[in-house]
């Protein structure tokens, strides 16, 4: 994904220390990282920023609400997730952290980071494993199918047909 404009920031002109940083992802961010799981949301990050002479320290927290298909009914489904991404960024040239995924290396001249793809990280990683709308919220048409379903008579079961087929062979 194209990282946003508005999620850039300048380190340079800030003072060593802590700094918090509020952002916004809305359908502008949805829209730019194209995931086909995610159908849009509304998450709030704050971001404590923590600068030292080498290092920059950004430690996100994401809490919103994010739409996604059900597992179950595959109707739409708004989801609350809460999750938290810490990014350290060392200032002082790539080579020495080449390989290491944990640590961005910044050259001596950047002066800006740009938070969009921790933040997306940070949202992929605070998504559920299996999402289903709570008891009773499913699509009730989808419900009633699958219901009919698993009441389906045994003989549709392929391990019955395989046995009943061996019986007619008698
Ligand atoms: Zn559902």
């Amino acid at each position: 994904m194209d990282a946003l404009k508005e999620h850039t920031v300048e380190f340079a002109g800030l003072k060593d220390g802590l700094h918090d940083l509020h952002f916004t992802l809305d359908d502008a961010f949805f829209a730019a990282a194209a995931d086909e799981e995610l159908h849009g949301g509304s998450c709030a990050v704050a971001v404590k920023l923590d600068k030292n002479p080498n290092l920059l320290v950004a430690d996100l927290h994401l809490v919103g609400s994010v739409r996604l298909d059900c597992d179950h009914c595959n109707a739409p489904l708004d989801h609350p997730v809460d999750g938290r991404l810490r990014q350290v960024y060392h200032l002082n040239g790539r080579q020495r952290f080449d390989g290491d995924d944990d640590v961005i290396g910044l050259d001596p001249d950047d002066h800006a980071i740009q938070l969009t793809h921790p933040m997306y990280e940070c949202l992929r990683l605070a998504l559920p494993a299996r999402r289903v709308h709570p008891p009773g919220g499913c699509d009730p048409a989808v419900d009633a199918i699958l219901d009919h379903q698993r009441g389906t008579p045994a003989g549709n079961d392929p391990r019955w047909s395989a046995l009943n087929a061996l019986k007619d062979k008698r």
